[in-house]
């Protein structure tokens, strides 16, 4: 029962010094956020070590009443939350959720179709070197010069490609998908409609965002983006589906699951459901306009930066930055520089290389979890907007991020 501190220092230094950066900087990674400290207590405890190859009810493992117990506490509480007729909790994260749900609805060579990378979608949705690109053929879809899915190019893509399954679903787009939309398309042309809402899945939790759970055949997330859980994927389905799914996720993709991330999930749907939960997705969304507002002013134009479809619905914004003198890449030092974590990327026909690219997707759920308030938000969004300018004073601009991090303390009480 030897502590980490005293079994391995190597390790409980960089765990320790993790933890200082996330408490000392502002974490606007789109895809991130701050599980609480039941989660990891759930994610770290003994149900590690079993096994329980199987579903509740019918394991292949011997043992299993307790691990039982936890999962279909999780099945029930994610079908509650969504108002879904099946869910599988086992997927090891959103990819592999994303997997399996292709494996329960197609055969190798199948047509798919899904937004193209560069335009917002997921590796998963097609992508060339991904196993979706290599099993299946791809027919991308993609964004107007509007910055918005282009819903006339899907109808005649699929009309014309005669896919098998349409993905809807986003990592990097700022607006809400038209759900009824695209399953009329899917209806049309016969093909299952999945929705991969691995971002927006906790903007729906809350009612802050259309649910895709009525109009989508399987809907596939993660549960820790805007969800705020461990990391980790889900499979939702209809009831019809529910056999094929499970079977693809166990045997078909994985092996034994992750009980204790199972029991962090349900954890975090319990959280999900609460009064709390809407509250801070409410003022994740709030943020995220804040920050878009202040990215298409007057300044922030004249320094070359604006914001992609001019707004945001959802906990993210889009930089774009093809008239600025900064690229992508030197945007993100920037901020990183005065202690903002933000990633690049790409624009939608950017002129750049993908590993410079010409835009920011900055989030605001990991804040909103901090406790930031729309005045906060405000004052991080000036923060950004005067690093994005040709001059800069930087020890001005940490010295702010600086007050922000210490006005709402991360993990009180975690650090060694
Ligand atoms: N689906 C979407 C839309 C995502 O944005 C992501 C992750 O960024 C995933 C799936 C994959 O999730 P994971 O990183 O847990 O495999």
């Amino acid at each position: 029962n030897t502590p980490l501190h005293e079994l391995d220092p190597d390790v409980a230094a960089a765990v320790d010094a993790e933890l200082d950066r996330q408490q000392s900087t502002l974490e606007m990674i789109a895809s991130e956020n701050f599980a609480p400290v039941a989660v990891m207590e759930a994610q770290g405890s003994v149900l590690t070590n079993k096994y329980a190859e199987g579903y509740p009810g019918r394991r292949y493992y011997g043992g299993c009443e307790h691990v039982d117990v936890v999962e279909q506490i999780a099945i029930d509480r994610v079908k509650a939350l969504f108002g879904a007729e099946h869910a599988n909790v086992q997927p090891h994260s959103g990819a592999q959720a994303n997997a399996a749900a292709m494996f329960a609805l197609l055969k190798p060579g199948d047509t798919i179709m899904g937004l193209n990378l560069a335009h917002g979608g997921h590796l998963t949705h097609g992508m060339k070197i991904n196993f979706s690109g290599k099993l299946y053929n791809v027919v991308p879809y993609h964004v107007g010069d509007d910055g918005q899915v282009d819903m006339a190019e899907v109808e005649r893509l699929a009309k014309e490609s005669k896919p098998k399954l349409i993905v809807a679903g986003w990592s990097a787009y700022p607006r809400q998908l038209d759900f009824a939309a695209f399953r009329k398309v899917a209806d049309e042309v016969g093909a299952y409609l999945m929705v991969d809402m691995a971002h927006f899945a906790g903007l729906v939790a809350a009612g802050l965002h259309p649910n895709p759970v009525p109009h989508a055949h399987v809907v596939t997330t993660t549960t820790h983006k805007t969800l705020g859980g461990p990391r980790g994927g889900v499979i939702l389905s209809t009831a019809e589906l529910a056999k094929k799914i499970n079977s693809a996720v166990f045997p078909g993709q994985q092996g034994g699951p992750l009980e204790h991330v199972v029991a962090a999930k349900a954890v975090a749907f319990k959280v999900a459901a609460s009064e709390d939960f809407k509250e801070r997705q409410r003022r994740t969304l709030e943020g995220a306009r804040i920050l878009a507002e202040r990215l298409v002013k007057d300044d922030a134009r004249a320094a070359g930066v604006s914001v992609l479809t001019g707004g945001t619905d959802v906990h993210l914004v889009l930089v774009d930055l093809r008239d600025s003198e900064l690229d992508g890449q030197q945007a993100e030092d920037r901020l990183h520089e005065v202690g903002i974590t933000v990633n690049r990327n790409a624009v939608p026909n950017d002129p750049r290389p993908p590993m410079v690219t010409s835009g920011l997707r900055i989030g605001t759920p990991a804040l909103a979890t901090r406790g930031f308030t729309a005045e906060d938000f405000a004052e991080v969004a000036d923060v950004i907007a005067e690093a994005l300018k040709p001059s800069y004073d930087a020890e001005a601009l940490k010295a702010r991020v600086k007050a922000l991090a210490d006005k709402h303390p991360l993990y009180p009480g975690l650090n060694k």
